[in-house]
């Protein structure tokens, strides 16, 4: 069989190799455009803080490297400009020569990427000091531009994770960073609650975000946004979201979907079945919403390319299509999410609640401990387990990985209660922060306790709700919540008569599971109208902080305490 793939990097390359695997005697040939095939893009970012010294490090294998040990031949600088899929070949232009030359198929795999949107509409997008980063060619000719230029200051435009991962780069390069974002958060996957803060990690690491902001022109070394606004920017790095590259599909008639990406099947074949398409050029569907959607993941792009090559020889994957993992690291938070967010349930019509928990990610005798900020999301009545967020400086991504695969198996509270992870000291607790959070989860579904959240806590507090702070005196002296009535825990039994009856009262602690416990103490006794503060000080201190700072509101806690 004759296989050619146009695209030699993420999913280009997979479906090579994996071909390569399955027939030995198959001719595989491999067409890039650019310089370099199978490159670390995700790792592109840390070129710029010198992390990686030397951007040929980024380049995984070279063209020689496919030849020699997978006997795959891997043409660089060749793109392929046209596709007669009736006839079967493509016409291929070295780009080096300007030639055109045309290469016959047996089975044609795509795996084009997406191009990095520079919107037309602000005046000098295309400037020389306005960059992508898509590939080492872009890398390498920004960080040219900072040396030669001695850049200082700058901005990155998009507060996704390539924005956000070349903004934390270029600030431990010592740079001045204004990082511009058109909605009011930076990482659209997380919820508005849970990505405070990861904008107060930004926020005390120096760089200056600009949400709710949109780029009208860019001239001068300055940038001018539509609220008027000048920002000085020597330099622009682009990072406002990402497009298929449908071009060369179009142009030989392959469907788009309603997404505007290459249609595909469950096995990857467009409407012509000896063309296969996969990776951030396709249209894929949303496991648990059903609904088609686009999603530039490495993972599944490799994922996507194994189905691929298989089908070609006659075999056949299940498909269940994506759910969207993705995790950040960010200066010294690690930041990770899966599946649905609430703004996403709240689109697709999900019956949903959510839980936050705070917990060690270790045993707390243990150097290093750190909280992890776990928010669960599931359904109602079900108890399926929809998505979840959760941000730390320990291993954050491992418990998200534990919720993807609770939901792909279709898992509900009841499976991650009694999923048995593994436990030592140094690595967790004997009940993981995954379990603890299903726990509280199902507590909430059969109405044991109620909540509120960190958010509804300003609103409380102006209406002069009723809080009781249960944590010790001294917790209470170095900062609470502004009105909020100690009664630390071990003195409630005494103080019975402290607590109201006649009125809601909102208990909270530092991370929920002391008010948890006396939440339960006090209903035994009578009282039924309590609402726990889930989230609790800790979590309000992160809520409230970067906002607080950065638009000069009032307080509501007298004092921020992170520890
Ligand atoms: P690509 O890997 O982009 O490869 C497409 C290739 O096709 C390109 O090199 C292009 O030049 C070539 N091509 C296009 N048209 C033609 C043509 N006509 N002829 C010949 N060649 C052509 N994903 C994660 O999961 N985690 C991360 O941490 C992460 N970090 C990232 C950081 C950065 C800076 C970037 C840019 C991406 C990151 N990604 C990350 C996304 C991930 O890299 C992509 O989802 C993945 O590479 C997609 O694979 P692909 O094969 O579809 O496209």
């Amino acid at each position: 069989m004759k296989i050619l793939v146009v695209g030699g990097v993420a999913g280009g390359a997979s479906v090579a190799a994996r071909a390569r695997r399955i027939d030995e005697n198959s001719q595989v040939i491999m067409f890039e455009r650019g310089p370099h095939v199978s490159f670390s893009n995700c790792s592109l970012p840390y070129h710029l803080s010198g992390m990686i010294a030397d951007s040929a490090e980024l380049v995984l294998m070279e063209p020689i490297g496919f030849l020699k040990k997978f006997n795959i031949d891997a043409r660089v600088n060749q793109e392929v400009v046209a596709i007669d899929p009736i006839k079967k070949f493509v016409t291929v232009k070295n780009l080096l020569t300007g030639e055109e030359y045309q290469e016959s198929y047996d089975k044609l795999a795509l795996s084009p990427g997406a191009e990095a949107v520079r919107p037309g509409v602000i005046e000098g997008i295309n400037d020389d000091n306005v960059f992508v980063v898509k590939n080492v060619v872009d890398i390498d000719k920004l960080q040219r531009y900072i040396v030669q230029n001695d850049v200082t200051e700058l901005a990155v435009v998009g507060g996704g994770f390539i924005g956000l991962e070349v903004c934390e780069n270029l600030v431990k390069a010592g740079k001045k960073v204004h990082l511009i974002e058109a909605l009011d958060q930076v990482m659209n996957p997380l919820d508005y609650d849970m990505v405070q803060l990861l904008h107060k990690e930004m926020y005390d690491n120096g760089v200056d975000l600009l949400l709710k902001e949109r780029v009208v022109s860019i001239k001068e070394g300055k940038v001018f946004l539509d609220s008027g606004k000048q920002i000085t920017a020597e330099l622009v790095v682009m990072a406002a979201g990402v497009r298929p590259e449908t071009t060369l599909a179009k142009q030989c008639g392959i469907e788009l979907g309603e997404t505007g990406a290459i249609l595909v099947n469950r096995n990857y074949q467009t409407n012509y079945p000896d063309i296969y398409a996969v990776g951030d050029a396709i249209e894929v569907t949303h496991k648990l919403t059903g609904k088609k959607t686009k999603l530039a993941l490495a993972g599944p792009a490799q994922r996507q390319a194994r189905a691929a090559a298989d089908h070609m020889f006659g075999k056949s994957h299940n498909n269940n299509g994506v759910i969207g993992s993705s995790c950040i690291h960010m200066f010294d938070l690690n930041v990770a999410n899966t599946g649905l967010n609430e703004k996403q349930c709240e689109q697709f019509g999900f019956n949903y609640d959510v839980v936050y928990s705070i917990f060690g990610d270790r045993v707390k005798l243990i150097p290093g401990v750190s909280p992890i900020f776990f928010k669960l999301i599931y359904e109602v009545p079900t108890g399926r387990v929809l998505g979840a967020q959760a941000i730390g400086k320990g291993a954050v991504d491992k418990r998200i990985d534990v919720i993807a695969t609770v939901i792909f198996m279709n898992g509900t509270l009841e499976h991650l209660k009694e999923l048995e992870l593994c436990y030592a000291p140094h690595f967790s607790l004997a009940r993981d922060v995954v379990n603890q959070t299903a726990l509280a989860a199902l507590n909430l579904l059969q109405n044991d306790f109620k909540q509120v959240r960190v958010s509804d806590v300003r609103g409380l507090v102006e209406k002069g709700a009723f809080i009781v702070d249960v944590r010790e005196e001294d917790e209470f002296a170095e900062g609470h919540i502004v009105g909020a009535k100690n009664i630390p825990m071990s003195q409630i039994r005494g103080r019975l008569d402290e607590i109201p009856r006649d009125q809601p009262v909102y208990l909270h602690c530092k991370s929920s599971q002391r008010a948890y416990n006396v939440i339960r103490a006090l209903q035994t006794l009578g009282f039924d109208n309590l609402y726990c503060i889930s989230g609790s000080f800790l979590g309000l201190c992160f809520h409230e902080y970067y906002l607080d700072q950065t638009t000069g509101r009032e307080m509501i806690v007298t004092k921020y305490n992170f520890n």
